[in-house]
This record gives structure tokens, C-alpha cells and sequence, in this order.
């Protein structure tokens, strides 16, 4: 079956977070455990994180369909000694909210040479990073994202998010979430049922859908190869609808948070309900 929600505001606390998502009609969601744009946050309180299980309990989400964010600031590829220290930091932090949480899934953008180091040795730090946060905590995996290759950002290939898992020590505690709208900004071309399977197969040969944890669905307003990562609304943007009924109708994508990131938050229950409506109609092969 297919679970289908947003990225939710927590905003007030994370206990918010289930009970947004209820709301919309959702049975995943996405939320981000502390202000995505700051360095300092207050450790989670015993009684909101108390309140966020019950919460996720009344709304039926159980953990493995929550996908928890990591700051936007975080940069566990840096290329300078302070800012890896930095972000390496946080980025341990947001995997131990995440424990505290309970929950199992902690989504980030790989990160960025700034264009001062090779790919390479970007992603052989991220690799390291991603070593240091496994081994300060227990049951959380690391899930790399994708990206459009806006910018030196490094994962806007597969053979990028294969060389990184092939680094980190422990594969049971790694994994991978695909965003639509960035596979296509990076040249990865989904406009078609052909093309889909095509994209979808290279995957699986070069990183493997055993490692796929969630997805992210975005309609795209940038072009095929763009590079750059601009959301829209499922069918407000370029890539039409063929990608989204190839991934509900799939049973790869069974059992996996298929999370909204578009950006007109009034439009997710549509957004699902139609989602869930493609899951329905007649397969197209
Ligand atoms: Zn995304
Ligand atoms: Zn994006």
C-alpha cells in the first residue's frame, strides 16, 4: 500500500507535526525537528516528545512512514576544517533527536564541495560523517537524498549516492530518498512510462531499490538537466502526471513515505487525493 503525505509545519513543537498531517489526509509525513534555518535549538522536551508519540499513535502514522529532515544548513561534505566540525555537530544532534523521537529515518542533502575540493573527496568526508553520526547513536538510518545538482552540490548522480553507501561501514543503518523533481533538474528524464523505467532501472543497477526509504513527489518548474531546484505542484509543473501514476502503480514504492514538498501547503489534500486516485486507474503497460 501506498503512503502518501507532506512535509509538515512543527512549528509550536513537534507534536504538531502528526496531528498537520492528520489533517490533510495524510498516512506519511516529512518534519524537521528543530528551525531548519538556525544552528542552535533547545533539546526536545520529555513532554513533547511524549505528546508527538501519542500523536502520531491518533493520526496511525507508525515511524517507518515518518521521514525526519535535517537542517539546511548542514554541510557534512565542507571543505574547511571549522565548518566540517560545525555541521558535523548538528549533524550528530539530528540524529539523536531523531532516537529520542523514536523514529528511524533521518533525510539530508549530501552536501557541498563549494567548489574548493574534488567531488571525490567531498563525498569521501560525507561518507566519514555519515560514519562518526552511525556510531554515536543506535537504530537510526541515514538517508541521502538526491539532489538537482544546483550550485557544487554533490548526489545529482546515482553513481554519487552508490560511491557514498559504499564508504559507510554500516549498510544496515544506510539508505536513499529520491525526489522527483530533482532527479529531472539533474538529467535523469521521467516524462514517459519508457523513460520512468529507464530512470528507475539505472537506479536500481547502480544503486539498488533495497536502499530506497522514501521518496520525495515535486513537480518540477526547471527543465530536464536544469540544475536547478525549483518545486511545483503535481501538475502545475513540467513534468505532467505520467511520473506520479508510474510511482503510485509500482509496487517498489509500496510501504515507502512518498512526501509532498510543493509549495502551496492549501493544495496537499488535493495533491494526495489525486495521487491516491492514480494508484487506482487502469496501469498504462
Ligand atoms: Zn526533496
Ligand atoms: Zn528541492
Amino acid at each position: 500500500m501506498k503512503r502518501i503525505g507532506a512535509h509538515v509545519s512543527a512549528a509550536g513543537g513537534v507534536e504538531n507535526a502528526p496531528l498537520n498531517a492528520m489533517a490533510i489526509g495524510a498516512t506519511a509525513f516529512a518534519l524537521f525537528t528543530k528551525n531548519q534555518r538556525q544552528w542552535q535549538a533547545k533539546p526536545l522536551a520529555e513532554n513533547s516528545i511524549l505528546s508527538f508519540q501519542q500523536n502520531c499513535q491518533k493520526a496511525g502514522t507508525a515511524p517507518q512512514h515518518i521521514l525526519v529532515h535535517d537542517s539546511y544548513l548542514i554541510n557534512i561534505g565542507h571543505p574547511e576544517r571549522a565548518g566540517l566540525k560545525k555541521s558535523r555537530d548538528a549533524f550528530v544532534d539530528e540524529f539523536k533527536r531523531c532516537e529520542q523521537l523514536g523514529l528511524p529515518l533521518l533525510n539530508f542533502h549530501p552536501g557541498s564541495s563549494l567548489s574548493k575540493i574534488s567531488e571525490k573527496e567531498c563525498m569521501d568526508k560525507i561518507a566519514e560523517s555519515i560514519d562518526m553520526a552511525l556510531s554515536e547513536t543506535r537504530n537510526v538510518v541515514a538517508v541521502i537524498e538526491n539532489t538537482a545538482g544546483q550550485g557544487s552540490n554533490i548526489g545529482y548522480r546515482f553513481e554519487h549516492l552508490a560511491y557514498m553507501i559504499d564508504r559507510v561501514t554500516d549498510k544496515s543503518r544506510i539508505g536513499v530518498c529520491l525526489d522527483t523533481a530533482h532527479l529531472f533538474a539533474s538529467g535523469y528524464d521521467l516524462l514517459t512510462v519508457e523513460a520512468c523505467e529507464t530512470t528507475f532501472r539505472q537506479f536500481d543497477n547502480s544503486v539498488g531499490f533495497h536502499y530506497l526509504r522514501g521518496m520525495h513527489l515535486n513537480d518540477s518548474k526547471r527543465g530536464l538537466g536544469s540544475r536547478v531546484d525549483r518545486h511545483d505542484s503535481i501538475g502545475f509543473g513540467l513534468l505532467g502526471q505520467t511520473v506520479f501514476k508510474f510511482i503510485m502503480q509500482d509496487d517498489r514504492f509500496d510501504d515507502l513515505p512518498l512526501i509532498l514538498e510543493t509549495p502551496r501547503p492549501e493544495l496537499w489534500p488535493e495533491e494526495i487525493r489525486s495521487l491516491r486516485s492514480l494508484a487506482a486507474i487502469q496501469p498504462t503497460k
